[in-house]
């Protein structure tokens, strides 16, 4: 379905970083800035010279404001088509085709209590969420738990861990880490979970799934879950 309110138009790559191994940030000036809200996303168009586009949605990591550019932070899948030409070819100073901000339920505006859990890019929303809360000084709201398989595939490591973030390794964890190494369980779930917080899950279909189970057994009203899946998308 086309949304009228975002048409696409051409933003100019201001900044790249390296996030992990595997995933970068870019910080996007689009011609016609348009102030986000935490959780929305962004499509982005590449069309080759013989006309052939794809396109795929990629969630804002930055926190809404004033600035007229955002960043997203992107996940290269080795088989990936649109992924992989953003991490081989694109540079900073180049231009590229996006539509948005879009999406108005996985969104939180800070004004009430959130869980938010992430597993490997899907954490990517969360961020902007979790960046919001500390903008606005309300780090009272809101609780992270987020999945890693390991420390390097950690997106935001320096930044991520506070007093609001539990993170869940899943195949190798720091020396001094407090949690042992598995999957995510019930009992991350439950210490993070303050009363009447709305959840919002992101991830893989696998992820979401298993997060969202844990999150009814813990007696989470399911008109207070939202999950965003990451999957093949237009
Ligand atoms: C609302 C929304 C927000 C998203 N936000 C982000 C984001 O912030 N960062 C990010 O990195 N991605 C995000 N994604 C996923 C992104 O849209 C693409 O699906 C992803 O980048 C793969 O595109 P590709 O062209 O590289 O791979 P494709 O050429 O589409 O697929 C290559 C192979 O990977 C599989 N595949 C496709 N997508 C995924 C995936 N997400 N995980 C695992 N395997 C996959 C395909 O089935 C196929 O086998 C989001 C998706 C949605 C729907």
């Amino acid at each position: 379905m086309v949304d009228r309110a975002s048409p696409w138009q051409t933003a100019t790559v201001v900044d790249i970083r390296t996030e992990t191994e595997h995933a970068k940030s870019y910080r996007l000036r689009p011609q016609r800035p348009m102030r986000h809200r935490a959780g929305q996303h962004y499509v982005v168009k590449l069309t080759a010279e013989d006309g052939y586009s794809a396109s795929r949605s990629y969630s804002v990591a930055s926190a809404p404001d004033d600035s007229g550019e955002f960043e997203l932070t992107i996940e290269r899948l080795d088989d990936g088509e649109v992924s992989t030409f953003l991490h081989d070819e694109l540079l900073v100073g180049d231009e590229i085709e996006v539509r948005g901000p879009i999406g108005g339920f996985f969104v939180w505006d800070a004004d009430s209590p959130a869980l938010l859990i992430g597993g490997g890019s899907g954490v990517v929303p969360l961020m902007a969420m979790l960046r919001l809360a500390r903008t606005r000084d309300r780090s009272d709201l809101v609780r992270l738990v987020v999945s890693a398989r390991t420390p390097d595939d950690l997106y935001y490591a320096s930044e991520i861990v506070g007093p609001e973030t539990t993170v869940v390794f899943t195949r190798s964890a720091p020396p001094d880490a407090v949690r042992g190494v598995g999957r995510l369980q019930a009992d991350d779930v439950a210490h993070a979970l303050q009363p009447d917080a709305t959840v919002y899950i992101c991830g893989s279909d696998a992820f979401a799934n298993a997060a969202g189970d844990l999150c009814i057994q813990l007696g989470v009203p399911t008109e207070r879950i939202r999950v965003e899946r990451f999957g093949p998308s237009g």
